[in-house]
């Protein structure tokens, strides 16, 4: 049974409500790509939440104040109640939004889930290329099969949004890959440079790109943006680089437990995808309503406010800014969550970037060295993890 009550009147009266909501719906995925933000372990994890559980969520959610709604994964479509899923987002009066990687999708489906109220689909790809596309994702037909997709996305009139997940191996397409989202018609773009947790952690020396072809990168998605405007085109841009090359760290999830509530394939909620990696207990939907897990649990408040703080963020001036930076990066890079994000340069443990950056201006690594994600490779992790 799920624990869907209401609660007592909330006592936590300075504790905005969740904002978005991200449903992970499966960890399944037919594709393997080595820098995947699921659980190394996620094998071991099979218990998926149900269409009645997943409707209690989506409910709570948005009595709770929830907007915007993620339907992502492991690949979403292979649920198969993601039609139902969407129609009652839709009735709830939801902004959703299917993050997929196309794998799966046929035009009926990009039809009928606009019919259901879907507003929003984001195709991810790999590559500009098939070779080099089909090589990262573990798959012969998947560039033919998003190219497609992206097509019918675009035919059936949502707005066309492509991810390009960018690390060492394509960071020199940058313009071949702005290329084919203006052939496909895209209306955003988002060309997000790799985040190391999960599968990325583990092979960040082989995806980490150097500061040189970063900047190489920017200067062409730049001019890429000054050719736009002067053509007119509408097509915008975002480039999201790795904060292992900056100096102050990002405001993670813009605080812990602040606007961003996620939800796991077996119903353990989280203040962002990556934190089931912590050493910290968090509580599962099936056992507690929404609410009191926002609120109340110990999990989702545990880093709240600055009172957890050590120096030198607990004494700086800019902690309001980006809240002493991301606890899973503290916790991947130092052992311990507590600490400050070694990306700020404040932080005692900063050293750790700079040898990760002078690792990537010397790193050879070729795709094959990768530890691709998959089940084989995932059951590795919880046996000997
Ligand atoms: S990153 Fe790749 S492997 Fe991971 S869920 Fe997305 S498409 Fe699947
Ligand atoms: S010391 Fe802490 S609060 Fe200050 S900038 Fe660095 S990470 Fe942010």
């Amino acid at each position: 049974m799920m624990a869907a009550g209401v609660d007592a009147p909330d006592q936590a009266a300075d504790i905005g409500p969740p904002l978005w909501l991200l449903a992970e719906l499966t960890y399944r995925c037919p594709l393997q790509c080595p820098y995947c933000s699921n659980p190394l372990d996620y094998a071991s994890q099979d218990q998926e939440l149900t269409t009645e559980q997943w409707v209690s969520v989506l409910r709570q959610g948005r009595a709770m104040g929830a907007a915007q709604l993620g339907f992502s994964g492991g690949e979403p479509l292979v649920r198969q109640d993601l039609a139902q899923l969407i129609a009652e987002a839709r009735q709830l009066g939801y902004y959703s939004n299917l993050i997929t990687s196309g794998l799966g999708l046929t035009e009926a489906k990009v039809n009928a889930f606009r019919d259901a109220g879907l507003d929003h689909i984001q195709v991810s790809f790999q590559a500009s290329d098939p070779e080099l596309n089909n090589a990262v994702a573990g798959s012969r037909k998947a560039f033919e099969q998003k190219l497609a997709m992206a097509r019918a996305v675009k035919a059936a009139g949502y707005p066309m949004v492509l991810n390009f997940v960018i690390h060492r191996h394509n960071i020199h397409q940058m313009t071949d890959i702005l290329d084919l989202c203006r052939r496909l018609e895209a209306d955003y773009v988002e060309l997000a440079t790799c985040q190391y947790y999960g599968w990325a952690f583990q092979n960040r020396e082989g995806l980490m790109p150097s500061r040189a072809q970063l900047e190489t990168a920017e200067a062409a998605v730049n001019r890429y943006r000054d050719q736009l405007a002067d053509a007119g085109e509408a097509m915008k841009l975002i480039f999201v680089t790795p904060d292992y090359y900056e100096e102050r760290p990002k405001a993670c999830m813009n605080g812990w437990g602040s606007m961003f509530l996620t939800v796991a394939p077996d119903g353990t909620a989280l203040p962002c995808h990556s934190a089931r990696l912590l050493p910290i207990e968090f509580a599962n939907v099936r056992e507690q309503s929404l609410q009191s897990i926002w609120y109340h649990s110990p999990g989702f408040n545990h880093y709240r406010g600055d009172g957890w703080m050590p120096e030198p963020c607990r004494s700086c001036d800019e902690k309001g800014k980006d809240f002493g930076g991301c606890r899973c990066q503290a916790y991947l890079l130092t052992g311990n969550a507590d600490n400050p994000d070694p990306v700020c340069s404040k932080s005692p443990s900063h050293d750790r970037i700079l040898a990760a950056r002078r690792a990537a201006d010397h790193a050879t690594a070729g795709l094959e060295e990768l530890t691709y994600r998959n089940r084989h490779n995932s059951r590795l992790f919880y046996r000997t993890g």
